[in-house]
């Protein structure tokens, strides 16, 4: 009895509860019909009490640490840390790139045409979207919907296709110099602009075009008017983008729906001699880890 007692008394202690409430508590109990009234004492009180009287010193947890006077320790730069050093490579994010702007005839004659200047140094380009402001690019037919996606049920397809109506004005996406203007296979009227930010862009099936090979346009500039040249049903937009003259989905570059510049980076990796482009979100610094 005496045992549990102690340890009731020690429970309480560890509690702060005072020691006089305590034997009031020790004697109260003796009645049954005050129990009720004991048990709410001891909630209320032992709650309050316990919030604003310390704790005893020897239920703390006590930690030891070894002393350092005496010893004769090395200076730091005495370690020979191995950190090892990683490849780390400069990238342009410069929204203009070097490109090639003196085309040769196959340049102004051909949609497909390489630019020497890209990935001539490294086999990774990255286009800097999230750097353009809302001057800078420019939404190719206002107002239009898509009638038909990049690659979707057509796997060739290697535009996305957009309606308004006939004759509808075209206008270039970002500013550059038109590299081709003229009729061109399947793609009948077709219009090629090679831009500062080294993507290329395409406009297609074209009733007319506004320009013409080396004529320098801004985001927004009319370039042509729609229609249904070339192997085309009805009157629309076959719109391309391409880098280094392989085109990729312009939904990395375009949101359809609100027709806006998508806020993020394209990183571009030449394997071989395709290119693989992906969207990533924009980089904090200009060092990007390879
Ligand atoms: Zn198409």
């Amino acid at each position: 009895m005496g045992g549990i007692l102690t340890d009731l008394f020690r429970y309480f202690e560890a509690y702060s509860l005072p020691l006089n409430l305590l034997i009031l508590l020790y004697i109260m109990s003796g009645r049954s019909s005050h129990l009720f009234v004991v048990l709410l004492l001891l909630f209320f009180l032992g709650g309050s009490v316990s919030c604003h009287a310390p704790r005893y010193a020897d239920h703390a947890p006590t930690l030891f640490f070894p002393s350092l006077d005496g010893l004769d320790l090395p200076s730091v730069s005495a370690f020979n840390f191995y950190i090892p050093e990683p490849e780390w490579k400069q990238i342009d994010l410069t929204p203009r790139k070097r490109i090639t702007l003196d085309f040769t005839y196959y340049d102004t004659h051909h949609v497909r045409s390489q630019d020497c200047l890209l990935f001539c140094n490294s086999d990774t380009e990255i286009i800097d979207l999230a750097f353009l402001s809302e001057n800078d690019y420019a939404f190719p037919l206002p107002g239009a919907k898509v009638i038909s996606p990049y690659a979707g049920k057509r796997s060739s397809h290697s535009g996305v296709d957009l309606k308004t109506c006939a004759h509808d004005t075209i206008v270039a996406a970002f500013d550059g110099v038109v590299r081709m203007a003229q009729p061109y296979a399947a793609y009948g009227n077709v219009v090629v602009v090679r831009h500062y930010n080294g993507l290329e862009t395409v406009y297609s099936h074209n009733s007319k075009n506004l320009v013409k090979s080396g004529d320098v346009v801004k985001a927004g500039y009319p370039v042509a008017l729609t229609g249904r040249t070339g192997r085309a049903t009805t009157e629309h937009l076959h719109f391309e983008t391409r880098i280094n003259g392989q085109h990729f989905n312009p939904s990395l570059v375009f949101d359809f729906t609100t027709k806006t510049l998508q806020p993020q980076n394209l990183l571009c990796i030449k394997k071989g001699s395709s290119i693989v482009v992906k969207a990533v979100d924009p980089f904090p610094f200009h060092l990007v880890f390879r």
